[in-house]
Protein backbone atom coordinates (compact mmCIF):
# COMPACT_ATOMS: atom_id res chain seq x y z
CA UNK A 1 0.00 0.00 0.00
CA UNK A 2 3.18 2.06 -0.06
CA UNK A 3 2.29 5.37 -1.88
CA UNK A 4 -1.32 5.25 -1.14
CA UNK A 5 -3.86 7.32 0.27
CA UNK A 6 -6.78 5.54 2.46
CA UNK A 7 -9.61 6.69 4.12
CA UNK A 8 -11.60 5.38 6.52
CA UNK A 9 -14.95 6.92 7.41
CA UNK A 10 -15.33 5.92 11.58
CA UNK A 11 -11.77 5.26 11.68
CA UNK A 12 -11.12 6.70 15.01
CA UNK A 13 -12.64 3.32 16.73
CA UNK A 14 -13.86 -0.32 16.80
CA UNK A 15 -13.53 -2.16 13.40
CA UNK A 16 -12.44 1.60 11.29
CA UNK A 17 -9.51 2.10 13.78
CA UNK A 18 -8.63 -1.19 12.81
CA UNK A 19 -9.09 -0.60 9.42
CA UNK A 20 -7.12 2.42 9.89
CA UNK A 21 -3.72 0.89 11.76
CA UNK A 22 -3.88 -2.20 9.27
CA UNK A 23 -3.52 0.20 6.10
CA UNK A 24 -1.03 1.79 7.83
CA UNK A 25 1.02 -0.54 8.92
CA UNK A 26 0.75 -1.35 5.03
CA UNK A 27 2.28 1.49 3.99
CA UNK A 28 -0.64 3.90 3.50
CA UNK A 29 -1.08 7.16 4.57
CA UNK A 30 -4.52 7.46 6.37
CA UNK A 31 -7.38 10.00 6.57
CA UNK A 32 -9.26 9.48 9.85
CA UNK A 33 -12.90 10.65 9.59
CA UNK A 34 -14.65 10.80 12.98
CA UNK A 35 -17.90 12.47 14.41
CA UNK A 36 -17.34 13.02 18.07
CA UNK A 37 -14.50 11.46 19.68
CA UNK A 38 -11.42 13.38 19.28
CA UNK A 39 -9.47 11.74 22.15
CA UNK A 40 -10.22 8.45 20.55
CA UNK A 41 -9.33 10.02 16.84
CA UNK A 42 -5.67 11.14 18.59
CA UNK A 43 -5.14 7.92 19.39
CA UNK A 44 -4.92 6.24 15.89
CA UNK A 45 -3.61 9.76 14.56
CA UNK A 46 -0.57 8.48 17.12
CA UNK A 47 -1.06 5.07 16.00
CA UNK A 48 -0.14 5.74 12.06
CA UNK A 49 2.58 8.14 12.94
CA UNK A 50 3.73 4.70 15.09
CA UNK A 51 3.66 2.78 12.18
CA UNK A 52 5.79 5.45 9.67
CA UNK A 53 3.08 6.96 7.83
CA UNK A 54 0.84 10.29 8.09
CA UNK A 55 -2.75 10.63 9.11
CA UNK A 56 -4.60 13.22 9.17
CA UNK A 57 -8.41 13.60 11.17
CA UNK A 58 -11.11 14.79 9.52
CA UNK A 59 -14.23 15.49 12.09
CA UNK A 60 -17.33 15.48 9.87
CA UNK A 61 -20.62 13.45 9.58
CA UNK A 62 -20.67 11.95 6.70
CA UNK A 63 -24.43 10.99 6.50
CA UNK A 64 -24.71 14.65 4.54
CA UNK A 65 -23.20 15.37 1.61
CA UNK A 66 -21.69 18.52 2.66
CA UNK A 67 -19.55 16.46 5.51
CA UNK A 68 -18.81 13.87 3.14
CA UNK A 69 -17.37 16.18 0.87
CA UNK A 70 -15.82 18.05 3.95
CA UNK A 71 -13.46 14.53 3.93
CA UNK A 72 -12.86 14.93 0.63
CA UNK A 73 -11.51 18.58 0.51
CA UNK A 74 -9.33 17.68 3.23
CA UNK A 75 -7.99 14.89 1.85
CA UNK A 76 -6.93 16.33 -1.56
CA UNK A 77 -5.94 19.78 0.26
CA UNK A 78 -3.24 17.94 2.18
CA UNK A 79 -2.34 14.50 0.12
CA UNK A 80 -3.89 15.52 -3.25
CA UNK A 81 -4.90 11.73 -3.94
CA UNK A 82 -7.65 9.34 -2.89
CA UNK A 83 -6.82 5.78 -3.47
CA UNK A 84 -8.74 3.75 -0.82
CA UNK A 85 -11.86 4.46 0.05
CA UNK A 86 -13.33 1.98 3.34
CA UNK A 87 -17.39 3.35 4.50
CA UNK A 88 -17.16 2.17 7.60
CA UNK A 89 -19.27 4.66 9.67
CA UNK A 90 -22.73 3.02 11.07
CA UNK A 91 -25.33 2.86 13.40
CA UNK A 92 -27.36 -0.26 14.88
CA UNK A 93 -30.19 0.97 16.34
CA UNK A 94 -33.55 -0.76 15.93
CA UNK A 95 -37.46 -1.36 17.19
CA UNK A 96 -40.20 -3.34 16.34
CA UNK A 97 -41.53 -2.02 13.06
CA UNK A 98 -44.87 -0.95 14.36
CA UNK A 99 -42.57 1.27 16.97
CA UNK A 100 -39.88 2.52 15.11
CA UNK A 101 -39.87 5.94 14.69
CA UNK A 102 -39.44 7.72 11.68
CA UNK A 103 -36.59 9.93 12.86
CA UNK A 104 -35.03 5.86 14.05
CA UNK A 105 -35.54 4.67 10.12
CA UNK A 106 -34.25 7.82 9.03
CA UNK A 107 -31.16 8.27 11.54
CA UNK A 108 -29.93 4.58 10.96
CA UNK A 109 -31.10 4.70 6.73
CA UNK A 110 -28.91 7.92 6.62
CA UNK A 111 -25.57 7.08 8.26
CA UNK A 112 -25.45 3.58 7.14
CA UNK A 113 -26.73 3.79 3.44
CA UNK A 114 -26.89 7.45 2.51
CA UNK A 115 -23.44 8.00 4.03
CA UNK A 116 -22.12 5.32 2.06
CA UNK A 117 -23.59 6.94 -1.24
CA UNK A 118 -22.25 10.51 -0.01
CA UNK A 119 -18.74 9.30 0.61
CA UNK A 120 -18.56 7.67 -3.06
CA UNK A 121 -20.04 10.22 -4.44
CA UNK A 122 -17.04 12.57 -3.02
CA UNK A 123 -14.41 10.53 -3.80
CA UNK A 124 -15.40 8.91 -6.95
CA UNK A 125 -14.46 12.02 -9.15
CA UNK A 126 -11.01 11.85 -7.96
CA UNK A 127 -10.51 8.05 -8.58
CA UNK A 128 -11.88 8.25 -11.96
CA UNK A 129 -9.48 10.91 -12.75
CA UNK A 130 -6.75 9.50 -11.55
CA UNK A 131 -7.99 6.17 -13.22
CA UNK A 132 -7.50 3.94 -9.89
CA UNK A 133 -9.28 3.62 -6.78
CA UNK A 134 -10.34 0.77 -4.48
CA UNK A 135 -13.63 0.95 -2.52
CA UNK A 136 -14.68 -1.21 0.13
CA UNK A 137 -18.19 -1.03 1.50
CA UNK A 138 -18.59 -2.56 5.43
CA UNK A 139 -21.57 -4.36 5.31
CA UNK A 140 -23.51 -7.02 7.76
CA UNK A 141 -24.82 -10.60 7.48
CA UNK A 142 -27.93 -8.58 8.40
CA UNK A 143 -27.97 -7.40 4.77
CA UNK A 144 -27.92 -10.77 3.39
CA UNK A 145 -30.65 -12.52 5.63
CA UNK A 146 -31.95 -9.66 7.53
CA UNK A 147 -32.28 -8.87 11.25
CA UNK A 148 -35.55 -9.07 13.06
CA UNK A 149 -36.27 -6.29 15.64
CA UNK A 150 -33.50 -4.00 13.21
CA UNK A 151 -35.63 -3.78 9.79
CA UNK A 152 -33.99 -0.45 9.54
CA UNK A 153 -29.96 -1.54 10.01
CA UNK A 154 -30.74 -4.52 7.58
CA UNK A 155 -32.24 -2.65 5.02
CA UNK A 156 -29.60 -0.10 4.67
CA UNK A 157 -27.14 -3.37 4.54
CA UNK A 158 -28.58 -4.48 2.24
CA UNK A 159 -28.68 -1.49 0.16
CA UNK A 160 -24.78 -0.90 0.70
CA UNK A 161 -24.50 -4.57 -0.68
CA UNK A 162 -26.96 -3.57 -4.02
CA UNK A 163 -25.00 -0.33 -4.38
CA UNK A 164 -21.68 -2.05 -4.52
CA UNK A 165 -22.82 -4.26 -7.12
CA UNK A 166 -23.85 -1.37 -9.20
CA UNK A 167 -20.83 0.51 -8.75
CA UNK A 168 -18.91 -2.45 -9.38
CA UNK A 169 -20.04 -2.41 -12.90
CA UNK A 170 -20.12 1.49 -13.41
CA UNK A 171 -17.18 2.03 -11.95
CA UNK A 172 -14.65 -0.81 -13.29
CA UNK A 173 -13.94 0.76 -16.94
CA UNK A 174 -12.44 3.64 -14.60
CA UNK A 175 -9.62 1.20 -12.90
CA UNK A 176 -12.11 1.37 -9.76
CA UNK A 177 -12.89 -2.04 -7.69
CA UNK A 178 -15.83 -2.17 -5.07
CA UNK A 179 -16.35 -4.58 -2.81
CA UNK A 180 -18.02 -5.03 0.35
CA UNK A 181 -17.02 -7.23 3.55
CA UNK A 182 -20.10 -8.45 5.93
CA UNK A 183 -19.54 -9.43 9.80
CA UNK A 184 -21.30 -10.94 11.65
CA UNK A 185 -20.62 -10.33 15.54
CA UNK A 186 -17.99 -8.16 16.46
CA UNK A 187 -16.48 -6.96 19.55
CA UNK A 188 -17.01 -3.38 19.38
CA UNK A 189 -18.37 -0.64 21.41
CA UNK A 190 -21.26 -1.40 19.08
CA UNK A 191 -21.84 -4.46 20.73
CA UNK A 192 -20.81 -4.01 23.72
CA UNK A 193 -24.35 -3.54 25.52
CA UNK A 194 -25.49 -6.87 23.66
CA UNK A 195 -22.56 -9.10 24.37
CA UNK A 196 -22.19 -8.15 28.00
CA UNK A 197 -24.20 -10.91 29.64
CA UNK A 198 -22.46 -14.28 29.44
CA UNK A 199 -25.67 -15.99 28.21
CA UNK A 200 -26.40 -13.09 25.55
CA UNK A 201 -22.43 -14.19 24.46
CA UNK A 202 -22.93 -17.69 24.85
CA UNK A 203 -25.78 -17.25 22.37
CA UNK A 204 -24.13 -15.58 19.50
CA UNK A 205 -21.03 -17.79 20.08
CA UNK A 206 -23.91 -20.75 19.36
CA UNK A 207 -24.52 -18.96 16.46
CA UNK A 208 -21.09 -18.77 14.89
CA UNK A 209 -20.12 -21.84 13.41
CA UNK A 210 -16.24 -20.72 13.80
CA UNK A 211 -17.62 -20.41 17.81
CA UNK A 212 -16.27 -17.00 18.38
CA UNK A 213 -16.89 -13.43 18.51
CA UNK A 214 -14.99 -11.93 15.54
CA UNK A 215 -12.00 -9.07 16.59
CA UNK A 216 -12.06 -5.80 14.59
CA UNK A 217 -8.85 -7.09 13.47
CA UNK A 218 -10.20 -10.40 12.07
CA UNK A 219 -12.24 -7.64 10.06
CA UNK A 220 -9.61 -5.04 8.97
CA UNK A 221 -7.17 -7.76 7.99
CA UNK A 222 -9.56 -8.90 4.90
CA UNK A 223 -10.72 -5.33 4.09
CA UNK A 224 -6.94 -4.90 3.68
CA UNK A 225 -6.83 -7.90 0.94
CA UNK A 226 -9.39 -6.28 -0.42
CA UNK A 227 -7.70 -3.14 -0.73
CA UNK A 228 -4.41 -4.59 -2.23
CA UNK A 229 -3.21 -5.82 -5.51
CA UNK A 230 -3.77 -9.04 -4.54
CA UNK A 231 -7.36 -8.80 -4.60
CA UNK A 232 -7.03 -6.92 -8.21
CA UNK A 233 -9.80 -9.06 -10.04
CA UNK A 234 -12.21 -9.36 -7.36
CA UNK A 235 -15.23 -6.89 -7.90
CA UNK A 236 -18.33 -6.46 -6.58
CA UNK A 237 -17.81 -9.27 -4.28
CA UNK A 238 -19.87 -9.45 -0.58
CA UNK A 239 -16.74 -11.21 1.26
CA UNK A 240 -18.42 -13.07 4.14
CA UNK A 241 -16.24 -12.56 7.49
CA UNK A 242 -18.61 -13.95 10.16
CA UNK A 243 -17.24 -17.48 10.74
CA UNK A 244 -19.79 -18.92 8.88
CA UNK A 245 -22.94 -17.46 10.88
CA UNK A 246 -24.17 -15.96 7.58
CA UNK A 247 -25.17 -19.95 6.68
CA UNK A 248 -27.32 -20.38 9.55
CA UNK A 249 -28.94 -17.44 10.97
P1 LIG B 1 -18.58 1.34 16.38
O1 LIG B 1 -19.83 1.87 16.94
O2 LIG B 1 -17.44 1.08 17.30
O3 LIG B 1 -18.03 2.26 15.22
C1 LIG B 1 -18.87 2.96 14.34
C2 LIG B 1 -18.16 4.24 13.98
O4 LIG B 1 -18.98 4.99 13.08
C3 LIG B 1 -17.92 5.12 15.22
O5 LIG B 1 -16.60 5.60 15.20
C4 LIG B 1 -18.91 6.27 15.02
O6 LIG B 1 -18.50 7.49 15.58
C5 LIG B 1 -18.94 6.34 13.50
N1 LIG B 1 -20.09 7.07 13.01
C6 LIG B 1 -21.40 6.87 13.30
N2 LIG B 1 -22.16 7.78 12.68
C7 LIG B 1 -21.32 8.58 11.97
C8 LIG B 1 -21.50 9.70 11.13
N3 LIG B 1 -22.71 10.20 10.88
N4 LIG B 1 -20.41 10.28 10.57
C9 LIG B 1 -19.17 9.79 10.82
N5 LIG B 1 -18.94 8.72 11.62
C10 LIG B 1 -20.00 8.14 12.18
O7 LIG B 1 -19.01 0.01 15.63
P2 LIG B 1 -18.22 -1.03 14.70
O8 LIG B 1 -18.63 -2.36 15.16
O9 LIG B 1 -16.77 -0.71 14.60
O10 LIG B 1 -18.96 -0.77 13.29
C11 LIG B 1 -18.29 -0.45 12.10
C12 LIG B 1 -19.09 -0.94 10.92
O11 LIG B 1 -19.19 -2.37 10.99
C13 LIG B 1 -20.53 -0.42 10.89
O12 LIG B 1 -20.88 -0.08 9.57
C14 LIG B 1 -21.34 -1.61 11.37
O13 LIG B 1 -22.66 -1.58 10.87
C15 LIG B 1 -20.53 -2.75 10.80
N6 LIG B 1 -20.77 -4.02 11.47
C16 LIG B 1 -20.48 -4.19 12.79
C17 LIG B 1 -20.76 -5.41 13.41
C18 LIG B 1 -20.47 -5.66 14.85
O14 LIG B 1 -20.88 -6.72 15.38
N7 LIG B 1 -19.78 -4.78 15.57
C19 LIG B 1 -21.35 -6.43 12.66
C20 LIG B 1 -21.62 -6.24 11.32
C21 LIG B 1 -21.34 -5.02 10.73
Amino acid sequence: MEGKVAIVSGGARGIGRACSERLAQAGADVVVNYLKDERAAREVYTAVGSAGRKAILVRADVSTVEGAERVSAATLEVFGRADVLVCNAGLWRGAPVEGMSEALWDEVIDVNLKGTWALCRAFVPTMKQAGYGRIVVISSTAGQRGEAFYSNYAASKGGQISFVKSLAVELAPHGINVNAVAPGWVDTEMTADALSGAEARRVAEAAIPIGRVATADDIALPVLFLCSEWAKHINGEVLNVNGGSVLCG
